[in-house]
């Protein structure tokens, strides 16, 4: 088609496009009272500077303000702007802000149910927690002990299995255990308290001083791209594998149940794509920068090292005496270990064929550098 002709037939299709929608202009109302503006205020439970994190919160509030052409504006906040970054989810349960970006088990103060959320000892890892939370009935039986919080949540962010932390001095068996003032909190400082350690709370901008001076003996934190920007290797340079309390350490957006159901469903749909998108942009970014990060600390004087079978038998062995203590006192947490403990049980038959030999073989081959 000539230029010209191609503008002239432009145009014409111009013109009857306009026509068609003044034909249907009776709908125009109900469309725009389904894409209404809204403002929201998100309070993240993270600094700016973990860029991974706090990052997956701003992927998702860009996105649903590109979806609804600016209509659904997220305005996101770090930690301590609104609110502390440890009371997030109480924000959102008040109703000060209409939705938050946390980690669950930041709450288990409250209940320990809220661990199951993020991560709990010997869980899921970053695969299985996805297929349990949204396919299975993770989402299902979270969101019913949530609401009782006057919470909807929806996953937003995966870690992937974190590292087990940094300590002054080796851990050469269960013994070494026995004492050991380490920086790590929830669910997971109570299983080491049963082994004799024990656990402190330090915010994160306080952890490198702490193991300077030797006032903690340990900590641990995420894993290499994130622990090399605190610079621990300076100052506790043996550096523990696996995070065994993270196998896959999920986030979420916690949204105030009554503006979440006030919504239109078209923002629904934005915000639950928007979620997922977040969710699997974090995992991936991980996937991405913490090669390079480790390669970095170990250059850095960080010395690996893989906990002795004997610490990871005792503490699974722990875990699983404090979940039976646990869950004779709380129905929640009973119901919501019981489908996530199924799930598991299920999940390991069936990764130990493919993933786990398909992996294998892979690693070795990268140990004999023939990748
Ligand atoms: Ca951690």
């Amino acid at each position: 088609m000539a230029v010209t002709n191609r503008r002239k037939f432009l145009k014409t299709a111009g013109v009857a496009g306009a026509g068609a929608a003044a034909a249907v202009g009776v709908a125009a109302p109900a469309i725009a009272q389904s894409m209404p503006e809204v403002k929201w205020r998100l309070t993240s439970s993270f600094p700016k500077a973990l860029d991974t994190i706090f990052g997956a919160g701003d992927v998702f509030a860009k996105r649903v303000a590109e979806a609804t052409d600016n209509k659904f504006q997220i305005q996101v906040f770090a930690a301590n702007e609104i609110v502390p970054g440890l009371q997030a989810a109480d924000a959102v349960t008040n109703g000060s802000v209409e939705i938050a970006h946390t980690a669950s088990y930041y709450y288990v103060g409250k209940d320990p149910t809220f661990a199951f959320g993020t991560a709990v000892p010997f869980g899921l890892n970053a695969r299985q927690q996805n297929a349990w939370f949204y396919i299975g009935d993770g989402m299902k039986v979270l969101n019913a002990f949530y609401k009782k919080h006057n919470i909807h949540a929806i996953p937003g962010g995966n870690t992937g299995a974190q590292m087990g932390g940094w300590y002054r001095k080796e851990i050469k068996s269960v013994a070494d255990i026995n004492g050991l003032k380490m920086r790590i909190g929830g669910f997971a400082g109570r299983v080491l308290s049963k082994l004799g350690a024990s656990p402190q709370q330090i915010a994160g901008g306080e952890i490198y001083q702490a193991l300077e001076t030797g006032t903690i003996d340990a900590a641990e934190w995420v894993g290499p791209y994130d622990d090399e920007k605190l610079g621990f290797q300076k100052v506790a340079k043996y550096y523990y594998f696996p995070g065994w309390w993270e196998g896959g350490a999920a986030l979420h957006f916690f949204i105030n149940t009554a503006k979440w159901e006030g919504l239109p469903k078209v923002y629904k749909a934005i915000v639950e794509a928007a979620a997922a998108e977040a969710n699997g942009w974090m995992l991936a970014k991980y996937d991405e920068v913490n090669p390079a990060a480790l390669k970095r600390v170990v250059a850095g004087g960080a010395e690996l090292r893989a906990f002795p079978n004997d610490v990871m038998e005792a503490c699974y062995k722990a875990a699983n005496e404090l979940y039976a203590e646990t869950m004779k006192t709380n129905a929640d947490f009973k119901t919501v270990h019981d489908s996530m403990m199924a799930y598991r049980k299920d999940a390991y038959q069936w990764f130990q064929l493919t993933e786990y030999t398909f992996d294998t073989f892979m690693m070795i081959q990268q140990r004999k550098g023939t990748l």
